[in-house]
């Protein structure tokens, strides 16, 4: 395992890093490619592969653990451990779609540059009164900072140090002798640093963030509820989200919630709402306070005689929800008329009458012919399912018919 020549080759210590690999195989291969030192062709393909194997993680860390042994036997297996890297981590190959989660975490570990650090997402419940007239809320989020007292080192200088478990990459590689000369290599975040190359000893640790390198800090977030958002609405503050040293961190993202609300329903920039009125006031009119949302008292009136239909649908322009960014826009509100009939109007035979002549009289009543059957209408809880056998059936020894298992009893006997 002392095998060193690759790294010799490029004139670079085991623990170089890649780009500190690329400059020096840059500069050794202006000074010996063939063009310019036809007589160094041999130095040139040792540099070339020293080159090959060691920007390649995979081949790097076969060649760290194996030495050279270790890439040829890869090399001639039947699969080749090329091949099981390739299908295990995404680099195409018919399974690289299937294992192309598996591989998330092992690049990005070994990606160079910023990571970004997830969004966090909260949700924020908000009343129909809020979104009608806007309000700042505070939340407060606890996140994690980076550690003031070691500036995110986790140590004094110097006290951090590569991972020996995993030659300071964050990623273990494991391989298994499957059989004669055939090997699995399987990789996984290192748990001695957590992924991180870096540990710090136990006694060096920075004292506030035990080496953890931030801080749990509390922050209160204000959240503007502005005018006309709506349900699932999202508002963004980008960077919030937890800090990580070298980690840029990602947004923290509110997520609006909108609970119902007694009296409005809102479709869009539109309200919607039920009023209950008796059955004389759908005939005679009426005239009620409703309370909207920003606490205005609105005076809902409807003039006499003209008639109010159960279910009927009226309009008040630009009493509806602000539109967002344009608040002294509206949209409408909607009354359905709900009519509340008397339960029974058990009124002595004069006034029916009277009643009778008020609301116009009835259509005479038709011609009997001469084989009507009286029946009763009574209250049928279950309403008979239309077009189907089911609930109707008759007896074999009566031609009674029975309806949702009720008896229906004829009245001509
Ligand atoms: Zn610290
Ligand atoms: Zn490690």
């Amino acid at each position: 395992m002392a095998d060193n020549k690759l790294y010799q080759a490029l004139g670079v210590s085991r623990t170089a890093s890649d780009s500190e690999i690329r400059r020096s195989y840059r500069k050794l291969a202006k000074e010996y490619h063939p063009d310019k030192n036809p007589a160094a062709g041999d130095k040139f393909k040792e540099i070339s592969f020293a080159y090959e194997v060691l920007t390649d993680p995979q081949k790097r860390e076969i060649y760290d653990r194996y030495g050279m042994k270790g890439l040829q036997e890869g090399d001639n297996n039947f699969a080749g451990a090329e091949d099981l890297f390739g299908h295990f981590f995404g680099g195409g190959g018919p399974f690289g779609g299937l294992f192309g989660g598996f591989g998330g975490g092992f690049r990005n570990a070994q990606r160079r540059g910023p990571r970004r650090g997830e969004n966090t997402i909260h949700k924020l419940k908000v009343s129909l009164e809020d979104l009608y007239n806007g309000k700042v809320s505070k939340l407060q989020l606890s996140k994690n900072t980076i550690c003031t007292a070691c500036g995110g080192e986790g140590g004094p200088a110097g006290a951090l140090q590569p991972c020996r478990n995993c030659n300071g990459r964050g990623v273990k590689v494991t391989i298994t002798q499957l059989g004669p000369g055939m090997v699995q290599q399987m990789q996984s975040r290192c748990p001695e640093c957590d992924g991180e190359g870096e540990v710090i000893n136990e006694r060096d640790r920075c004292q506030v963030c035990m080496g953890r390198k931030v801080t749990p800090q509390t922050k209160l977030l204000e959240v503007h509820v502005d005018k006309g958002m709506k349900d699932e609405q999202r508002i963004t503050f980008r960077g919030e989200g937890d800090q990580m040293p070298g980690v840029e961190p990602g947004d923290v993202i509110i997520v609006l919630q909108e609970k119902p609300h007694e009296a409005f329903q809102r479709s869009g920039s539109d309200l919607m709402m039920k009023q209950t009125i008796t059955l004389t006031e759908a005939l005679c009119g009426f005239s009620r306070v409703v309370k909207h949302l920003d606490g205005r008292n609105l005076l809902i009136k409807h003039p006499p005689g003209s008639v109010l239909v159960p279910g009927c649908v009226r309009g008040i322009e630009k009493e509806g929800m602000p539109f967002h960014k344009n608040p002294f826009e509206k949209g409408d509100l909607y009354v359905r008329i709900e009519v509340e009939f008397p339960d029974n109007y058990f009124a002595s035979e004069g006034k029916l009458k009277e009643l009778e002549a008020i609301l116009g009289g009835r259509p005479a009543a038709p011609a009997l012919p001469e084989d009507a059957e009286e029946v009763n209408m009574s209250d049928i809880e279950e309403t008979p399912s239309m077009g189907g056998n089911r609930g109707q059936y008759y007896d074999e020894d009566d031609d009674h018919p029975h309806m949702g298992g009720q008896h229906v009893q004829c009245a001509h006997q």
